[in-house]
């Protein structure tokens, strides 16, 4: 096993220039979500001409290539996003975005070459194969309700035993790796919440109802939602992002807006949180004789690393780049819809090192000079290859 492992890793050795090449020229064209119509044709005649069966349009743009082996075994789902985001590009250099106000800020370009390259490469192997690989490639990561979920409604995950996918990180040196179990990613709420008082003037507060005064209140006690209410050995985040309300020094508004995000890892209290809101809510404004109007989405669930098959992909990682180059994942409360794959089948999530000594590849993701070191898309080959070797080699 390991001689074939080391044996396609000099194919990908071989192919990385080509890699590279598709990296840049998606990066020179990125799309943003639900518009990755040019990005996902690129996709398909790639994957058509490594002679996969293809599906396209699964729920939007998504689309998988499917590699049947020759020998039964089970099936593997490798994922990758591939939309970019509404920033300006403000590198300086060749493959530097040529849609203005749109840039792959976040690497997405980056897991697109990388899979498509673990495709190709594996695509030689059919023979050898005890089982199939699904290279699934899905739109609009970035805007919920994202992609992800109506891929998983239209059939990408049919058939599928295990699902895995991976992250650039510019935060982590290129050539190490990090993974973790349990919840890494936080489920993210999004409300807004619509006070409507009474207006007037503003000598006389006695005759109006003042939705600015209340919001205040319901600002200040939604704080105390994660002090007071949730398990302190638990996390959640509640954060007021917009307090709309007045236009006049002199007049009490008689309408104010909050807007604001709710991060969690445990559904209960992801629950929790929100009845919270809408009880202080409720509370606040029925004592001060106001109304108030919530409008409460659920986005993205938590992302969660199945403890089994993290553990395996440590270990397989740690053979494949050493013991000192795996690491612990931090977990975090930003949001990502691969979690939507890891609620239907077991699998993990894991960060792939993209930094190097030169300061170009230091920014943080969603920087608008964003770059990463290109050495990091050999490793997320390296790291799918290795996966799809213990399971079906
Ligand atoms: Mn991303």
């Amino acid at each position: 096993m390991t001689l074939l492992v080391s044996e396609v890793n000099e194919k990908l050795v071989e192919n990385f220039k080509e890699v590279v090449s598709w990296r840049r020229h998606m990066h020179q064209h990125p799309e943003l979500s639900f518009k990755e119509e040019k990005t996902a044709l690129y996709i398909k005649e790639k994957l058509i001409s490594f002679g996969l069966e293809v599906k396209t349009n699964i729920g939007g743009h998504g689309l998988i290539g499917i590699l049947k082996g020759a020998h039964p075994g089970k099936t593997i789902g490798l994922r990758a996003d591939f939309d970019g985001l509404p920033i300006h590009d403000e590198k300086e250099v060749p493959y530097k975005s040529q849609n203005p106000g749109v840039m792959h800020a976040c690497g997405h370009d980056g897991h697109t070459a990388a899979l498509l390259g673990t495709a190709k490469v594996l695509s030689g192997y059919r023979e050898k194969l005890k089982g199939n690989v699904v290279f699934i490639f899905q739109p609009a990561e970035e805007t919920p309700p994202g992609g992800a979920k109506f891929m998983i409604e239209n059939g990408a995950l049919e058939g599928v035993d295990y699902v895995f996918g991976a992250h650039l990180d510019s935060q982590t040196p290129v050539g190490k790796v990090t993974t973790g179990e349990g919840y890494q990613m936080a489920a993210v709420d999004k409300f807004s919440i619509t006070i409507q008082g009474k207006g007037g003037h503003g000598a006389k507060p006695h005759e109006a109802v003042d939705s600015i005064v209340i919001a205040s209140e319901i600002v200040s006690s939604l704080q105390k939602i994660v002090s007071r209410s949730v398990d302190p050995l638990r996390s959640a985040v509640v954060t007021i992002g917009v307090f709309q309300a007045g236009s006049a020094f002199n007049v009490i508004a008689d309408k104010a807006v909050l807007e604001g995000t709710v991060r969690t890892f445990d559904a209960s209290i992801r629950k929790q949180v929100e009845e919270r809101i809408r009880c202080i809510v409720n509370g606040i404004t029925v004592a001060f004789g106001a109304s108030a109007v919530i409008d409460y989405l659920n986005g993205y669930p938590a992302l969660y690393n199945h403890p089994e098959e993290t553990e395996t992909v440590r270990n397989l990682l740690i053979d494949e780049f050493s013991e000192g180059n795996v690491e612990e994942m931090e977990p975090s409360m930003g949001a990502e819809d691969f979690s939507y794959f890891l609620l239907e089948k077991p699998g993990t999530y894991f960060r792939v090192g993209s930094r190097n000594e030169c300061e170009t590849t230091h920014y943080p993701h969603h920087h608008p000079k964003f770059d990463i070191d290109e050495q990091a898309l050999l490793n997320i080959e390296r790291s799918f290859v290795k996966i799809v070797s213990h399971y079906l080699f």
